[in-house]
């Protein structure tokens, strides 16, 4: 029957623990079922799944970064030829790339032109810097960038309309050692 196949993928993702306390879950409502209620009960199955294999999906970028440390380059951020973003920094210009899309639209962010920053990512062979993380400086001090609506109270990762009412939202830098606004 078609319930074995996620059953067993629980049981080799056993090393997660919520993985296998949605399995036991889901075990136990089988128990109960009437069997024509099976049908959904697969799709409640690969739903659980799935949503198993989100779970595990940050652990397994955290070891990649891990594998390999991040460099780090500390410079003045320039819009550079047809507004693409580039790092001034040890002389040099590097053309940024990022390594998710909203963070390239943070990087291409005019507000931010002639800022100093600080990108940590992966320097790419042809010269250009591919930003995993990016922060603005202070006085010496990293701090985080998002975009926010004060009207709606809801924050976004990349410049832009707010989701909720649609006016501009505001560029805020949140000082990285301070948990949370
Ligand atoms: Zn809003």
């Amino acid at each position: 029957m078609s319930v074995v196949r996620p059953e067993r993928m629980f049981m080799r993702r056993a090393s997660s623990g919520e993985a296998s306390k949605v399995a036991v879950g889901l075990k136990s409502k089988i128990g109960y079922s009437h069997p024509r209620a099976e049908g959904r009960l697969d799709i409640w199955l690969v739903t659980g799944t799935l949503a198993a294999m989100f779970v595990g999906a940050p652990r397994l970028i955290t070891a990649q970064a891990a594998e390999k440390p991040l460099e780090t380059i500390q410079g003045i951020m320039l819009q550079a030829l047809e507004g693409k973003p580039a790092l001034k920094a040890r002389g040099k210009e590097f053309p940024l790339s990022a390594r998710a899309s909203y963070l390239l639209h943070t990087l291409e962010d005019k507000r931010l032109a002639g800022r100093e920053v600080r990108v940590e990512g992966e320097p790419k062979p042809d010269g250009s810097f591919e930003a995993w993380k990016f922060f603005t400086v202070r006085d010496g001090k990293l701090y985080r960038v998002r975009y926010y609506c004060q009207i709606c109270n809801i924050e976004a990762l990349e410049p832009g309309r707010c989701v909720c009412c649609q006016r501009p939202t505001e560029l805020q830098e949140i000082p990285v050692d301070q948990p949370g606004p």
